[in-house]
C-alpha cells in the first residue's frame, strides 16, 4: 500500500507506455510542447471534463471523477465513468450501489482520445489503470471499458483480461523503478517518434546516434545549465 505522498499520476503511466524517454522528458524535466496535437487533445478532453453528470436511460454518466489506487500508488481523473444498470442475470459482484438511486450499477471507464486507434497498447494500459482504481475504490469487478477515438468517431471496447492487467501492473513497477533512478532514458528514433509531441525537443535522430552529444545534453538538463 502506498502513502498519498508517493502517488504517481495515471497520465505518467500512459506517457511511459508510449515511450520511456517521453515520460522522462515530461515528468523529470518538465518539458512540454503545446503543439497542434496536444492543443487539439486538450480541447477534445475539455468537453468530457466540463459537462454535468447526466442520465441516459439505464446509463448514468459521471465526468472528471477523481481516481486513486493505494495498492498501485496511482491517482488521476477519469474522463468519463458510465454506470450501467445491472441486469437480473448478471453477477452482483459487477455492481455497486449509488447513493439516492435504486438498484446496482456497473462502473465502466471511458477514455477519450483525439486521434485514431494506435498499434501499441498505451491507451489500453491507461484505461485499465483507471479500472484498477475504480475496482479498489468501489470494491467491484470491472471486466471492460471503452476508448473513444475522435477519428473515426467511434468507441472501441477494451477487455481487462489477464494479459492487459499484467502488462499494466508491470508498467507501474517500471514507473517506480525509473522514478527512483531519476534519470531520463536515452533517445532512440523509432516510428512512434513521428507522432510524439516532444519530437523537436528530443531530437532522437541526432542525439540518439551520438552518445557523446546525448550525454552532454543530459548533463546540461540535469544541472539546470542553460536555463533562463
Ligand atoms: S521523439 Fe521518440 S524517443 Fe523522443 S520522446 Fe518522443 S517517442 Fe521518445
Amino acid at each position: 500500500m502506498y502513502a498519498e505522498e508517493d502517488f504517481i499520476w495515471l497520465s505518467a503511466l500512459q506517457h511511459l507506455a508510449f515511450c520511456e524517454r517521453q515520460w522522462g522528458l515530461i515528468h523529470l524535466e518538465n518539458l512540454w510542447n503545446e503543439n497542434r496535437l496536444t492543443a487539439e487533445g486538450r480541447h477534445f478532453h475539455d468537453r468530457p471534463d466540463n459537462e454535468e453528470t447526466e442520465v441516459r436511460g439505464n446509463i448514468r454518466i459521471a465526468r472528471g471523477l477523481r481516481l486513486r489506487s493505494l495498492r498501485l500508488g496511482l491517482t488521476g481523473k477519469a474522463d468519463v465513468v458510465e454506470f450501467h444498470r445491472l441486469c437480473g442475470d448478471e453477477p452482483v459482484s459487477l455492481g455497486v450501489a449509488l447513493e439516492g438511486v435504486n438498484g446496482l450499477w456497473k462502473p465502466v471507464p471511458v477514455e477519450y482520445k483525439r486521434g485514431r486507434p494506435k498499434a501499441d497498447s498505451c491507451d489500453e494500459v491507461q484505461v485499465c489503470a483507471q479500472a484498477f482504481c475504480l475496482e479498489e475504490m468501489m470494491k467491484v469487478e470491472i471486466p471492460q471499458g471503452f476508448l473513444y477515438y475522435g477519428v473515426p468517431k467511434r468507441r472501441a471496447v477494451v477487455f481487462f483480461d489477464n494479459a492487459l492487467r499484467k502488462n499494466t501492473e508491470e508498467l507501474c513497477g517500471r514507473l517506480r523503478e525509473l522514478t527512483a533512478r531519476g534519470k531520463t532514458p536515452p533517445a532512440k528514433y523509432e516510428k512512434r517518434c513521428e507522432r510524439c509531441s516532444l519530437l523537436e525537443q528530443c531530437m532522437p535522430k541526432i542525439i540518439g546516434k551520438d552518445k557523446k552529444v546525448q550525454k552532454y545534453l543530459e548533463n546540461i538538463l540535469s544541472s539546470g545549465e542553460g536555463e533562463e
